[in-house]
């Protein structure tokens, strides 16, 4: 079990009162809190290491070269990657899907094809299909859900077929937690000749993640969702697919030799590293994960399915909340709405009371409207937070609905 102790002074940002009230922070699928060993790591770096990577010969260049490195192999370990170099450092998976998008998609596919996303998508797994289907002139079609919000199975099987040339899911939603069974989903895809590729971005704060064992062909994380820095995350692609794709971005460290007649590229990773990356921010991304394998991944899925199961019972209770988004799979977030009060008002009256939520329509319009809906309320929990802090996000609800319901 996590003890409390562990978190005493771990996160200083929660170490603070809001409007006089001790901060209560339920927005973790937004970003986590950065707990003290990832500041450290980046503070460290940044007072007794910095220098530029990969080409120096100096001590700084060969010790900031080595502590982003040690990150690059820390993140493949995590993720169960057979090689260190099929993890590629970007800004996010934003950047990681539209990396895929551009130098994997764009030049393979044609106005015959397919790309297959879900209805429950961020839109950073959408926008980067629909431009990719503009410039190709091929289709983009839509799994749907559920009314639980779980993905529909067996429409997701009836729409596979050989035209189908990309499959791309979300591991979990990030605006009503569920947990899309990837790895069936991957080999489905499989089975019709689609490459695969699962927007991890809300899991690898939650769960052990095996991207060998679900098998896809290209795995997309967010550094700031899973205690480390903004502005770092990693794309993992099969080795033999990596290889054989052009570079996206052209640049400094892409590069084996340049001419003006001809460039020749580096190997992969750095094939796909252009111009000098988030090194502080990698680093930090390595600290981040040493902290989740200290604190176990089975030991932060049981705290979080607890605060899950309890939330889901105790905003469920209240009169005039709904709760949306109830499939069976679902990781530490709870969406919901409140009878005759806008979301965006409830955020108001909960931030008055230091309870952190977010509200709007999570990056996920698509998905809001297939709710019917424009915005929801959503409070999402990670290892820092207790039962406690449920009560009290309760407590500043029923107040919102005694002042506007
Ligand atoms: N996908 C999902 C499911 C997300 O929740 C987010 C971030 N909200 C992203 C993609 C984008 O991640 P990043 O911030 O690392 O670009």
């Amino acid at each position: 079990m996590i003890s409390d102790a562990i978190f005493a002074d771990s996160f200083p940002t929660l170490q603070q009162k809001i409007g006089g009230k001790k901060l209560i922070y339920l927005d973790s699928a937004a970003t986590t809190q950065k707990p003290q060993c990832v500041i450290d790591a980046v503070t460290h770096f940044y007072e007794h290491d910095n220098a530029n990577i990969h080409r120096g010969v100096h001590t700084l260049s060969q010790r900031a070269t080595q502590a982003y490195e040690n990150a690059r192999v820390q993140i493949a370990n995590l993720l169960h990657a057979p090689r260190h170099e099929e993890i590629i450092f970007l800004r996010g998976a934003t950047e990681a899907i539209n990396l895929v998008a551009q130098a994997y998609a764009r030049p393979r596919i044609g106005e015959n094809d397919v790309i297959l996303i879900t209805e429950m998508e961020h839109h950073s797994n959408i926008v980067p299909w629909q431009l990719v289907c503009e410039q190709t002139g091929a289709s983009l079609e839509v799994v749907p859900i559920c009314d639980n919000g779980s993905i529909n199975l067996e429409a997701y099987k009836a729409m596979l077929s050989e035209e189908v040339a990309i499959v791309s899911m979300t591991h979990v939603s990030n605006a009503i937690g569920t947990i899309n069974p990837v790895k069936e989903m991957c080999a489905l895809a499989k089975a019709v000749g689609a490459t695969s590729v699962v927007d991890g971005a809300q899991a690898t704060g939650h769960m052990d993640v095996d991207v060998e064992d679900i098998s896809c062909d290209f795995y997309a994380i967010s550094g700031h969702k899973m205690f480390g820095p903004t502005g770092i995350g990693c794309l993992f692609g099969r080795y033999d697919v990596l290889q054989e794709m052009e570079p996206w971005q052209g640049g400094g460290d892409m590069i084996l030799s340049v001419s003006f007649e001809e460039t020749t590229w580096n190997e992969v990773p750095f094939k796909f590293e252009a111009g000098t990356p988030n090194i502080a921010g990698a680093i930090g991304l390595g600290a981040a994960v040493t902290f989740i394998q200290e604190l176990g991944y089975d030991n932060i899925s049981t705290l979080e399915h607890e605060l899950l199961v309890y939330g889901t019972t105790t905003l469920g209770a209240i009169d005039g909340v709904t709760i949306i988004g109830t499939a069976p799979s679902k990781a530490s977030v709870i969406a919901f709405t409140v009878d005759g009060v806008h979301p965006h008002d409830v955020g108001t009256i909960l931030d008055h009371a230091g309870v952190a939520i977010r509200t709007g329509n999570h990056c996920a319009e698509p998905l809001m409207k297939s709710f019917g809906l424009n915005a929801t309320c959503r409070a999402s929990f990670s290892i820092y937070n207790t039962k406690d802090d449920v009560d009290k996000l309760a407590v500043a609800v029923k107040d919102a609905i005694r002042m506007l319901g």
